[in-house]
Parts: structure tokens; C-alpha cells; sequence
């Protein structure tokens, strides 16, 4: 067999937007994907459905696999002919052990590609506002570790030798060590009211900045709090962020919310939050896969002609629909002159995408409201309609149809099944962190939770999350399973409800 490639790849320094176009590349076409602590979870969205992913991350203290191993790890599975990603925090090359890797795969004899990536303190800079360089303050730009391998007697930092004026120094790995190191620096001759800003998970939703001066930022940081991993930035321009700093302005930023991403609209939520600053763990806790019955498509389609009305009630059930209709047919006007229906917008917006108008959109995406407007309609007496949905039925529907007289059909294209969350690295998140709130827009979505609820048990010292619900519907499917809800939307709609989340959670409230 051929021998694969590995690709040793900077994932940036955890905000997802900050991945480069030949990273995001490498990860969709990847066999095999080794990531670690710092790697964020979103980008393993990107794997395909066949890629291995291996978590071989450390957290302080915790080594769970030691370096030896991922070497072997990266060497054998490229010998076994596959492409693999070996995903690494910020950039390869800096504090990432990234040149024993391409040591270990050079002697193996495997070849290899490197991909940089922005490494945490060009991210620190830019999402803090602190300049890392500035005309006429400083030209000199050093990046220094403040902890080394443990392993090692003598310390091979010279503090002393470190520049004292113009320069911006970035520190690595320095919490656990920061007294030690402001006493180093303080002896070394540098100021007492020399500037430093620590960045705590930079370019994050949850990113944290404490600013101070070196000879009160140890007091300064017990009472911030200031974990790893954060970016220690030392110099005249660790002052500039307070004029410069621009994503701490906004309105939800520092703030970690859960969307459960079985829900309908729950990547439009996700980017509105994010844009507004906030960290969003998107929770996988269900999934979705094609699932029709030969026999009734064969019959389905054979029968197009005669239906009246085709209704969807997801987008989901577009998407299965018009890959099993194009399979069958290769031309759109097989669909003929039926009308169209669908639950709310955001199905609505998928059938267009085939270049297909929709009749009737109901103002409110439930069941009983889509039931009222084809009712509204007239034409229910004696009609055939072909109602489009995934196993979990909607009865409502089927039962309202009935009543006004017309002849249902249930065509089935899609399956849902609890996701196994035991190892997915956004349910280890949350269940290491907790989350500010967890936001519900359906009872499908409150239903699923629930179903999960044990792979989701918060560790100790995670952050206990308030509830949030989009309307009435969804909080009495909440209230019935016991849960509280702390912040409805005032009309149930995405704006209304993320107009309601920056009133409760943003900044300054
Ligand atoms: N290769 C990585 C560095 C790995 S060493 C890079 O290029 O960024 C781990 C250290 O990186 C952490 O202790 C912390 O100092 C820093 N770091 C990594 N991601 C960070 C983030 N999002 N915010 C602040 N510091 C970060």
C-alpha cells in the first residue's frame, strides 16, 4: 500500500474563523485527525463522515498520551496509506513540540507537509488591541516560555537579558509561574509600573483581559481569577488596549451559550451570537440521516402526478426529498403543477433553493398553525397531500388534515437518533465548563436534551447554565420536564430571542 502523508497543521488560537483556507482543506479530506486540548471543537465539524479523530490532548498535570505515543500514533497510520491531520493549537512551530514530530516522521521515513497557523500571541494582540509592534514605541518583539520541560535542571530563560524598553515581550504558558516570573523580571531591572496585559483564552467568545502594571499585577490576577492558557504581554503597548480593544465591546462577549444544534434554526442562532461576541457550544445531540423505504418512494413517485399538495415540515425533509426525487427524475418539472407548503421560513427557504415557490408559510413554524393556513386555503376537501417528515411523527398535522377531509399520505425520508456524546468534544466541553445559559427553540430540541441529560453531567466548578426558551411552546415542553425557564423571548422569533439574551446577558446588564 502506499504510504499516506501527515499533515502537521496550526488550528489559530481557537476562534474558528481563524483557521487558514489549507487547514480547513486538509481536515474535510483527512483519514485521520489527531488533535489536542487547545484545538477547538467546532473544527472537527469539518472531518468527514469516515475520519478517524483521536484526542491525544494534555491539560496541565494530565498527560494523556505521552509524546512517544502520538509519534507512533502519526507514524502508523500514515504507514497504513492514509492522510492524516495532526491538528495542533496556534502555530506547529512555536511551543508545540512541532519540529520532534517532524523529526520523528523524517526518520520514519513518512512524508510530511507543515501548515502554519496564527499562533496565540498574534491572536491575544489583535482581539486584546494590543499592537505588538508601533512606530516610534517599540521594534522589538520577543516570545519567550514561562514554563519549561519540568524535566530539566537549569533554567535556560535569561530574564535578565530580556529587553527592558522598547520592546513588547509575550509570554507563554506563564500562569501557574506568574509570581516567580514578576519577581525574575522585577530584579532583572524592569519598572514597577511597566504595563502587562494578560489574555486569557484570546480570540475566544469567553476571552478574558486583565490589564495592569508589573508591580501590582500578581494581586491583580488572584482576584481576576487568570487561568491557563493565556498570553502575558509585557511592554508600553500592553497599555494600548484600553483605546484599541474592540471585541471586548461587544455586547455578549464573555459569554458561553449552548444551542442544541438539532434544532431547526440552530445555525442562524449560532452565528447571530457569535457575531454579538459570545463563545456558542453547539451540542450534536441528535443525528440526522437518510432513511426511506424503497418500496414507498417507488410508490411515491410513481404517484407524483395525482397529489394536490406536497408539504414539508423541516428542512431536513427538503434536503432527503430532493436527493431521492433527483435520483428518480433529473429534470424539476417531474414535480408538475402541485402545490407547496411549508412549516416556517427557514423550510421554506431550502425548497426555493431548487428554484420552487411555496404557497403557504404559516407566521409561526408549528404544526398547528401550518394545519390552520392549509385549512385557510379551501382546497383541504377531498385533496391528496403528500406530507414530507422525518420518523418522529407529527401527528397534529396528519390528525388536522384529516379532519378537514383530505386524503394524507406520509412519506418518510429522514431518521433521527441520539448522538453518542460520551466522547464529542463540544459535550466534553460543556461538561468541563458549563455555560453562562442554554438556549431551547424547540420542543424537539428540549426533548432531546432531556434524552441526553446523562452524558451531559457538569464536572466540578463547571458553570451552572440558565435556561432560555424561544416561546410558549417550547417552555411548556420545558416546564413538563421539570425544567425551569429562565428568560422567554417576548414574541417567538431568532431576533426577538436575541434581542431578549443581550438584555439578560450582555454587557453592563
Ligand atoms: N503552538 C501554540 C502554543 C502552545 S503552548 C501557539 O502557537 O499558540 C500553550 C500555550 O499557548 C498556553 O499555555 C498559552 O500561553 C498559549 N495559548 C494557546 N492558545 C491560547 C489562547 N487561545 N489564549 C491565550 N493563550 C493561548
Amino acid at each position: 500500500m502506499a504510504k499516506g502523508v501527515i499533515y502537521l497543521v496550526g488550528a489559530g488560537p481557537g476562534n474558528p474563523g481563524l483557521l487558514t483556507l489549507r487547514a480547513k482543506e486538509l481536515i474535510e479530506k483527512a483519514d485521520t485527525l489527531v488533535y489536542d486540548y487547545l484545538v477547538h471543537p467546532t473544527f472537527l465539524q469539518f472531518a468527514g463522515p469516515n475520519c478517524e479523530s483521536i484526542y491525544v490532548g494534555k491539560k496541565a498535570g494530565r498527560h494523556s498520551v505521552s509524546q512517544e505515543e502520538i509519534e507512533r500514533l502519526l507514524v502508523n497510520h500514515a504507514m497504513q496509506g492514509k492522510a492524516v491531520v495532526r491538528l495542533k493549537g496556534g502555530d506547529p512551530f512555536i511551543f508545540g513540540r512541532g519540529s520532534e514530530e517532524v523529526r520523528a516522521l523524517q526518520k520514519a521515513g513518512v512524508d510530511f507537509e507543515v501548515v502554519p497557523g496564527i499562533t496565540a500571541a498574534i491572536g491575544a494582540s489583535a482581539y486584546s488591541g494590543t499592537p505588538l509592534t508601533q512606530r516610534g514605541v517599540n521594534a522589538t518583539l520577543v516570545i519567550v516560555t514561562g514554563h519549561e520541560d519540568p524535566e530539566k535542571a537549569e533554567s535556560m530563560i535569561d530574564w535578565k537579558s530580556l529587553p527592558q524598553e522598547n520592546a513588547a515581550i509575550c509570554i507563554y504558558m506563564g500562569v501557574s509561574k506568574l509570581p516567580g516570573i514578576i519577581d525574575e523580571l522585577l530584579d532583572a531591572g524592569f519598572a514597577q509600573d511597566t504595563p502587562i496585559a494578560c489574555v486569557e483564552w484570546a480570540t475566544m467568545g469567553h476571552q478574558r483581559v486583565c490589564r495592569g502594571k508589573l508591580g501590582t499585577i500578581v494581586e491583580s490576577v488572584k482576584s481576576f481569577k487568570l487561568q491557563a492558557p493565556s498570553i502575558i504581554i509585557i511592554g508600553e503597548n500592553a497599555a494600548m488596549g484600553e483605546e484599541l480593544s474592540w471585541f471586548e465591546k461587544k455586547p455578549l462577549q464573555g459569554r458561553r451559550l449552548v444551542v442544541t444544534r438539532s434544532q431547526g434554526q440552530a445555525s442562524e442562532l449560532s452565528q447571530k451570537l457569535e457575531l454579538l461576541g459570545a463563545e456558542v457550544i453547539g451540542l450534536p445531540l441528535i443525528e440526522i440521516s437518510k432513511s426511506i423505504d424503497p418500496e414507498t418512494q417507488k410508490d411515491v413517485f410513481d404517484e407524483l402526478g395525482s397529489y394536490d399538495w406536497l408539504v414539508f415540515s423541516s428542512p431536513n425533509g427538503v434536503r432527503f426529498f430532493f436527493e431521492a426525487f433527483f435520483e428518480t427524475f433529473n429534470d424539476i418539472r417531474s414535480l408538475g403543477f402541485i402545490r407547496i407548503a411549508a412549516v416556517g421560513q427557514s423550510t421554506a427557504k431550502e425548497i426555493e433553493k431548487f428554484f420552487v415557490s411555496v404557497e403557504v408559510i404559516p407566521e409561526e413554524a408549528n404544526a398547528d398553525s401550518l394545519a390552520d393556513a392549509l385549512v385557510e386555503t379551501g382546497s383541504m376537501d377531498s385533496a391528496k397531500v403528500l406530507v414530507v417528515a422525518g420518523n418522529l411523527g407529527r401527528e397534529t398535522l396528519y390528525r388536522r388534515l384529516d379532519e378537514a377531509r383530505a386524503i394524507v399520505d406520509k412519506f418518510v425520508v429522514y431518521k433521527t437518533e441520539p448522538t453518542d456524546l460520551s466522547d464529542h468534544p463540544s459535550a466534553k466541553m460543556f461538561r468541563e465548563q458549563g455555560a453562562d445559559a442554554i438556549i431551547f427553540t424547540s420542543s424537539s430540541g428540549v426533548k432531546s436534551f432531556v434524552d441526553q441529560v446523562g452524558s451531559l453531567k457538569l464536572e466540578e466548578g463547571a458553570l451552572h447554565p440558565k435556561t432560555i426558551s424561544i416561546g410558549p411552546i417550547t417552555s411548556a415542553s420545558m416546564q413538563e420536564q421539570g425544567m425551569p425557564v429562565d428568560l422567554q423571548a417576548k414574541e417567538a422569533s431568532l431576533d426577538s430571542l436575541v434581542e431578549g439574551i443581550i438584555k439578560r446577558f450582555g454587557k453592563g446588564q
